[in-house]
């Protein structure tokens, strides 16, 4: 055999071992890396999809706040509670008129009497069904089928100086959640949203229509016990991306699970797992053509590395042969064969710097997306935690830094003063000038309040023209006078609208954490009914809860 057979032989069995092994390697993280792309894909499309949820149902709250801030409506329900007079029904039907008016989500609102008897609905339909109240009834958002709609229902008390009044009950059309199931985007051929509520059963009950099932909605359900089964993982609260996994129609899916607490729904997102492989294998193939050209370089690289290594010796033997026998002749001076054999390793080496800067540009374009995700969801954090007409909190973020900030002060002591304040007669401003004028009353009390307290301090919208201050670590004078400033700078705020120029005046009640109060919301009601008796004073003042019940004006208290 000769010698550059031989070279050729070595070098292809010096690089067949590390390229088995490297490119079986290869293969293998191929697979996995195109199935954990897609599964990474899945979820962070339905985590988009809980926050619009959240969002939208974040949205549901602040309107049901805002429509059961309304005082007159509270007071009227209470004097029809005691009176059974007339005109405080029909009262509070032109409210609740008012309040729908150019709300285009918004179904009907219900007015319920202390006791669950109907009382007003903005529907032409009277109501009759009496209202099941079991317990102290909350502030809770369900979803529930009527004729062929689903309906979301948001039902809280309505409360007045500590008690309950009566309910309201508002249904919102649920477009956000059926849009949501049926923009299918990203989601590939297969792919499907899976949305379900618990059943009283504890079992999974579909809360949409489903891609092969028209029917299901609030029909089809899903044992509890089919733990295999996404839509009960995600009902169980388990946040997971499932392979193999079977659906609605027992087929093998990759689903990603979501679970939403705060209304005990589940959310899932997947597509079959045929389209998954079928993903992976087209990726599989890339990399299968990537890999044959690398053999075949690498073959033709060693071939050649052998052809050019034993050439200057072959001919070395041959000369020393002649030589040997007398015909010796001057050694010819070619031009070395080297040159050729750099430029194909220098074709290699770019080869490879390609396919590496190709991984490279794949990962790029994956943190590209990620930080994409990541701006998109703080985009829609601050959507959620404030409110869009005043930038000042909504109602969700205050229950959630009063919390925090009640548990901390009753630990450290440090001072806790809670404020309400309310504008003075709103109610006739949108009437006499226009809702849009009011919007922009709300604005200028937005700013003003967000512009004058401090960093550590909370401002919150917690209902249509209600706003909260919650001021920690000062003393109850330190939070007396200051309020008693934003009172007065408040009232010389001025108001233009078509040459017209006017003040507006607001109402504020004010509590201040001491040892007595165990519950947060005493502390709230204590602020309500000091703000009551602000208005009933005559309001464009200051009243603080003191001494147990009764409200103080301020210059009284010490
Ligand atoms: P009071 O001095 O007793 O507080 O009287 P009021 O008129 O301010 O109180 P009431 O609670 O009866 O009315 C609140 C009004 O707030 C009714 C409603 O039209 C208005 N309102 C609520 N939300 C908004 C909003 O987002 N924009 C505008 N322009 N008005 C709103
Ligand atoms: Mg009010
Ligand atoms: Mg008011």
């Amino acid at each position: 055999m000769k010698l550059k057979h031989l070279l050729i032989l070595a070098f292809i069995t010096m690089s067949a071992v590390p390229l088995f092994f490297g490119l079986n390697y290869l293969n293998n993280i191929s697979g996995h890396y195109a199935r954990d792309q897609f599964a990474h894909h899945l979820s962070s499309m339905s985590k988009i999809a809980e926050q619009r949820i959240l969002t939208a149902v974040d949205r549901i709250k602040d309107n049901t706040a805002l429509i059961s801030s309304r005082t007159q409506m509270r007071i009227s329900l209470e004097q029809w509670n005691q009176t059974g007079d007339i005109s405080h029904q029909e009262k509070i039907t032109r409210i609740i008129n008012d309040a729908k008016n150019g709300l285009t989500h918004l179904k009907d609102i219900r007015i319920y009497d202390r006791r669950g008897r109907p009382v007003a609905s903005t529907t032409d339909t009277s109501i009759n069904e009496k209202l099941d109240i079991q317990g102290p009834l909350r502030a809770q958002i369900s979803l529930v089928p009527e004729a062929d709609e689903i309906i979301a229902l948001s039902r809280e008390p309505l409360r007045l100086n500590h008690e309950t009044v009566g309910y309201i009950e508002i249904r919102y059309y649920t477009n956000f959640i059926t849009s949501l199931v049926r923009d299918r985007t990203g989601l590939g051929k297969t792919g499907e949203w899976l949305f379900a509520v618990r059943h009283e059963s504890g079992d999974a009950l579909f809360a949409v229509p489903l891609k092969y099932d028209h029917q299901a909605a609030f029909q089809r359900r899903v044992s509890k016990d089919r733990l295999d089964v996404p839509i009960t993982q995600a009902l169980l609260g388990n946040e997971r991306i499932m392979s193999e996994a079977p659906d609605y129609l027992e087929q093998p899916v990759l689903a990603s699970t979501r679970y939403i607490p705060e209304l005990d729904w589940g959310l899932v997102a997947k597509v079959n797992e045929t389209e998954v492989n079928q993903l992976a294998s087209q990726n599989q193939s890339l990399i299968y053509i990537a890999e044959l050209i690398i053999v075949v370089i690498a073959i033709g690289v060693g071939v050649a590395l052998a052809f050019y290594i034993s050439r200057p010796i072959e001919r070395l033997k041959t000369h020393t042969a002649r030589a040997a026998s007398g015909k010796l002749e001057p050694p010819q001076v070619q031009p070395t064969s080297w040159q050729e054999a750099k430029e194909l390793t220098n074709h290699f080496a770019y080869m490879i710097k390609a396919i590496r800067e190709l991984t490279e540009n794949l990962q790029q374009k994956v943190d590209e997306r990620t930080q994409e995700l990541n701006e998109a969801n703080k985009k829609l954090e601050k959507i959620a935690s404030h409110d869009q007409l005043t930038g000042l909190y909504n109602r969700r973020q205050f229950d959630q830094r009063f919390a925090e900030e009640f548990d901390r002060n009753k630990r450290y002591r440090h001072g806790l003063a809670v404020a309400l304040l309310d504008i003075d007669h709103f109610k006739s401003i949108n009437d006499r000038y226009g809702h849009a004028v009011g919007d922009d009353v709300l604005r200028k009390i937005g700013a003003y309040l967000n512009s004058s307290v401090r960093a550590s301090d909370v401002a919150a919208r917690i209902g249509g023209e209600e706003f909260c201050l919650l001021l920690p670590e000062c003393t109850a004078k330190g939070a007396l006078a200051f309020l008693e400033r934003i009172r007065n700078d408040i009232s010389e705020i001025e108001v233009k609208t078509n040459d017209i120029s006017f003040n507006i005046t607001c109402s504020v009640g004010v509590a201040y954490l001491d040892a007595s109060i165990e519950d947060k919301n005493a502390l709230l009601n204590n602020a309500d009914m000091a703000m009551y008796k602000a208005k009933q004073g005559g309001r464009n003042k200051v009243m603080v809860f003191h001494d147990g019940h009764a409200a103080t004006p301020i210059d009284k208290y010490s």
